[in-house]
């Protein structure tokens, strides 16, 4: 039978998502559900792996039977996955032996204050092109063994497999024949050297981690198995950790491609090619997804406190009632009258790298509006986004000419016109902004030659509104300190914080 689709399965961290595409890119079918998420302790994030897996099947096979697809017509199964999230599982009964970690929970941190103090922060940067931290999923492992009754035996007789959530799905899909995982979310572990492509030896001792809980590391484009859960045997073909799946989506295949996501939080990752750059401004090097074993890599930033503003100005503000009705506000006033609002609720991300920082509102006078004070909030947003866009270019020596744009946010006519003014780029919205779920469709669909290669895939990609710099640079200029000497005052008071 004809091969029409390509089923997407998009994990993410509050819902699981299915998606199926067709060779033009356009979404055929789509079902998404949500699931719970489990807080039992302040800082802790769980999720139930079987809860993961059964969502996922269930919207697969409801985006299946909403077309009245046959099976035979789907060429291939794709998958991305919320990044980092840790499940381990007994290789005999396939059980978890407990709940995911998920990437937000903070309960490692004090593991990752002593790996600190005992010098592994060079180490671990070098090799795994990330800074230390709680969220990825070594320390989230080392804890499993260290606190889940009967683990480190188990580990230690070479009984418990170890995943993300996309080798968890793919040993479920394959009944446990396949335990594998790509390069994208293997490079998310803070397990993997980047540089030669296998598990670091060093670190896995640190955390007393036996390889054979490990899966195989492959490309993200390959035949990683066949399910036939759905009837039939379906190629899984794809798998990529959602933020590599998006620039792929975008394809951002060449180096100096960037993609900027307006979600929640924020994320942009620039395609730096065969180099690995290591940052010194706290960006994350890190793989991007690809179809070969020479690997190409990518640098990511991320801001923490995005769309999350806006939400903010909803139901804590109480300013707005919408998020889209933010952009009428912003368009009713020429500027925001001198205000700037830095929302450092939870620290500060690259390049500045503070826990402590705070929101801080700066610039008040009596002439301020409601209108002005929102016109603040979503500028934060392109602030945000531009001083990771500096940190790049700078990074990478390489020249950025335009930015691909998707999540939420993006939607904002606004929002996009001042990142281009602000940052004097170009800003290119596509038409289909599921750029995860198509990323990791793409990347399957080209595994079994669904798609012949990139070039057909790019004649997919279609502009939907493009954003061009409009203000003078007097202007700009003008913005931009005054947005930095914001920046400043939050930084300030975190630094504050001990004074009497
Ligand atoms: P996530 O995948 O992180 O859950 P989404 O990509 O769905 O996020 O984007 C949702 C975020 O985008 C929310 O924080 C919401 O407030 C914000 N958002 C949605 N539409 C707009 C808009 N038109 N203007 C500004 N913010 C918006």
């Amino acid at each position: 039978m004809d091969k029409k689709y390509v089923l997407s399965m998009d994990q993410g961290t509050t819902s699981s998502r299915a998606v199926l595409f067709d060779k033009y890119g356009n979404i055929v079918s789509m079902v998404q559900k949500e699931f719970r998420q489990i807080f039992p302790q302040p800082g802790w994030v769980e999720h139930d792996p079987m809860e993961i897996w059964s969502t996922q099947m269930g919207v697969a096979m409801e985006a299946i039977q909403k077309i009245d697809a046959h099976t035979d017509e789907i060429a291939a199964i794709g998958i991305t996955n919320q990044r980092e999230t840790t499940v381990i599982w007994d290789a005999d009964s396939g059980r978890p032996i407990c709940n995911a970690i998920v990437w937000q929970c903070r309960r490692t941190a004090d593991m990752i204050e002593k790996m600190k103090a005992d010098g592994m922060a060079d180490l671990v940067k070098h090799r795994t092109g990330l800074v230390l931290d709680a969220y990825f999923s070594g320390s989230k492992i080392a804890w499993i063994l260290q606190n889940v009754a009967g683990a480190r035996e188990k580990a230690d007789a070479g009984k418990l497999r170890f995943g993300t959530v996309d080798s968890w799905l793919i040993w479920n899909l394959t009944d446990g024949k396949v335990h594998a995982t790509d390069y994208t979310n293997a490079s998310r572990t803070m397990l993997f050297d980047i540089h030669r492509l296998c598990w670091d030896k060093d670190i896995l001792d640190y955390f007393n981690i036996p390889e054979s809980m490990l899966p195989e590391v492959h490309p993200s484009s390959c035949v990683y198995g066949y399910t036939d859960k759905f009837g039939g045997n379906i190629a899984i073909a794809g798998a990529a950790g959602d933020q590599q799946a998006a620039l792929f989506g975008q394809c951002g295949f060449c180096a100096g491609d960037v993609k900027s996501t307006y979600g929640t939080g924020g994320f942009m990752l620039m395609n730096t090619g065969a180099d690995a750059i290591c940052s010194q401004k706290g960006l994350l090097t890190t793989i991007a997804a690809g179809e070969h074993d020479k690997v190409q890599y990518a640098l990511e930033g991320s801001v923490f406190v995005a769309g999350a503003a806006i939400q903010w100005l909803r139901d804590e503000m109480r300013m707005i009632r919408t998020s889209p009705q933010s952009e009428e506000y912003c368009m009713s006033v020429p500027d925001t009258n001198g205000v700037y609002i830095v929302p450092a609720f939870s620290g500060m991300g690259a390049p500045y790298w503070n826990q402590y920082a705070r929101g801080t509102v700066v610039g008040l006078t009596r002439g301020v509006s409601k209108d002005h004070f929102i016109r603040a909030a979503v500028e934060s947003l392109a602030y945000q986004t531009n001083d990771l866009i500096s940190a790049m270019k700078e990074e990478a020596g390489l020249d950025i000419s335009s930015i691909k744009v998707d999540g939420g946010a993006s939607a904002n006519n606004f929002l996009m016109q001042f990142q281009s003014d602000i940052s004097d780029l170009k800003i290119e919205r596509p038409s289909c902004v599921e750029t995860t779920a198509l990323g990791a469709a793409y990347l399957a669909g080209l595994a079994v030659s669904y798609w012949a290669d990139k070039d057909e895939i790019k004649k997919n990609w279609q502009m939907q509104k493009e954003f061009l710099p409009k203000i003078e640079p007097e202007n700009r200029k003008k913005l931009l300190k005054g947005w930095h000497r914001a920046v400043k005052c939050a930084l300030c008071w975190a630094n504050g914080e001990n004074d009497d």
